[in-house]
């Protein structure tokens, strides 16, 4: 069965999406740590990181890196921290997130609540910068 960020690439769930090619696509994270939190994944479907080919983890690694980019010229933050955890959903992704503290990536935080309207706001900021 397809993962739920497979069928978030094929549009068959609603997405926030900053940007796709033809391997890789970047979307908000619906529950996001920060404004800005954004989620990087291979189309290509694989659970691990650690099992992806090298040349497909080499191109995730370089699209998450102009994400990041675009992400931190919107969103007022020290830099952006990228993690990798991937304990609820099955499809590697990475996790890029404006911080300004050790504790900005503490995933047990309470997640913000951000109504549609700024998620969108956001979401258009960061593609403008693409
Ligand atoms: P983890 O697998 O532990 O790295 O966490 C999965 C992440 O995916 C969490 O931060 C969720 O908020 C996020 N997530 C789950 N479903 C969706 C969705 N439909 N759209 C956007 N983000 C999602």
């Amino acid at each position: 069965m397809a993962t739920i960020f497979t069928r978030i690439v094929q549009g068959e769930i609603p997405c926030y999406k900053i940007a796709e090619d033809d391997s890789y696509f970047a979307f908000l994270d619906i529950n996001p740590l920060a404004k800005g939190h954004t989620l990087v994944i291979p189309k290509k479907e694989n659970d691990y990181i650690l099992k992806m080919e090298d040349a497909d983890l080499s191109g995730l690694i370089l699209f998450a890196k102009k994400i990041g980019l675009a992400i931190e010229k919107v969103v007022p933050c020290k830099r952006i921290g990228l993690t990798v955890i991937g304990l609820e959903v099955p499809h590697t992704h990475i996790h890029l997130i404006p911080i300004n503290a050790i504790s900005d990536m503490e995933f047990s935080r309470p997640k913000l609540k951000l109504t549609n309207e700024e998620l969108a706001e956001i979401c258009e900021r960061i593609k403008s910068e693409l």
